[in-house]
């Protein structure tokens, strides 16, 4: 019988036998707990016919339950140090592999294609290295790559931001950004306690459905994200005063409150209680301004 790594006995041993000292700057916090593990792998929609992309596969906790699950599986881990432990703790499973690599640099879409033919769809699930998460997950939207679904643990307080709605003290360019590829779901709460060593924050499992088109439709999503960013770059002032800095003249200001009013939009409001609807208005007037 497969030993799984995931308890933290396990973990404890397999670092110490392989006599690796984790690096705090890799974000090397492993997961110690079949249940959080089994909510991830649940979260993900995984059978036999789909593939799954692991982003920092560690000594392979989660990789043994998605190879479980899943039909194939590639992970991608910068630490050639774990690379003779992914060996071992994944060798009951010939259909996972394992790349060496830096996720922010390698040609993920050709990846995909080298690595999933055959298989219905893919999804990438991954305990984040915090230190980089938001530029994985724009990586991973911004590149349009073919994924069913992005099941991500993650910083609370991002996953809160990824998945907050109009009116909240945590929305902002990041929950647009993310709200607009995908539908977000909060799986749950992780507490810190679960992870070999323990970060000093608490987690989250979130779940990103791709979305097959944008629910607002922009003309151009480079300056719709602009207008966005715009807005809230003085998160405290008016969308008039935001908008007037970065997108008009002392020659042209005069235009930007009808500008305002001719998309329905209260001058006065602030960035974070507009709709990603709205903002898809403003920027079709902006542009045409
Ligand atoms: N999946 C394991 C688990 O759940 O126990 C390990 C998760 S740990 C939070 C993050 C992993 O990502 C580490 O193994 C780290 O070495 C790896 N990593 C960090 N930066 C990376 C990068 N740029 N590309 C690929 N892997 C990276």
């Amino acid at each position: 019988v497969p030993m799984d790594v995931a308890t933290p006995k396990n973990t404890k041993n397999i670092i110490k036998k392989h006599g690796i000292v984790l690096k705090k700057s890799l974000g090397q916090n492993f997961l110690t707990d079949q249940n959080v593990l089994h909510q991830i792998v649940t979260a993900a929609e995984l059978s036999k016919d789909k593939g799954a992309l692991e982003i920092g596969p560690g000594i392979g906790a989660l990789t043994q339950q998605l190879a479980k699950t899943a039909g194939r599986v590639m992970a991608i881990e910068i630490d050639r140090r774990l690379l003779p432990v992914l060996a071992e703790t994944l060798s009951p499973y010939p259909h996972a592999s394992v790349m060496h690599g830096d996720v922010l640099k390698l040609d993920l879409a050709d990846l995909l294609r080298q690595h999933f033919e055959g298989m219905t769809s893919v999804s990438v699930v991954a305990n984040l290295p915090y230190y980089i998460t938001t530029p994985i997950i724009m990586k991973l939207l911004e590149e349009k790559l073919p994924l069913e679904n992005i099941v991500v643990m993650i910083q609370k307080e991002v996953a809160e931001r990824m998945t907050a709605q109009p009116g909240s003290k945590d929305y902002g360019s990041l929950s647009i950004a993310v709200q607009f590829y995908c539908e977000p779901t909060l799986v749950g709460i992780v507490p810190r306690t679960v992870f070999v060593p323990q970060p000093n924050v608490d987690s989250a499992v979130i779940r990103l459905r791709v979305r097959e088109n944008p629910p607002v439709q922009v003309e151009d999503a480079d300056f719709f994200f602009e207008v966005v960013r715009a807005c809230f770059v003085q998160r405290r002032k008016t969308i008039y005063n935001n908008l007037l800095v970065r997108f008009f003249s002392k020659e042209t200001k005069s235009e930007l409150e009808a500008l305002l009013l001719s998309c329905g939009i209260d001058p006065i409001r602030r960035g974070e209680t507009l709709s990603m609807e709205e903002y898809a208005r403003l920027a079709a007037a902006l542009s045409g301004h």
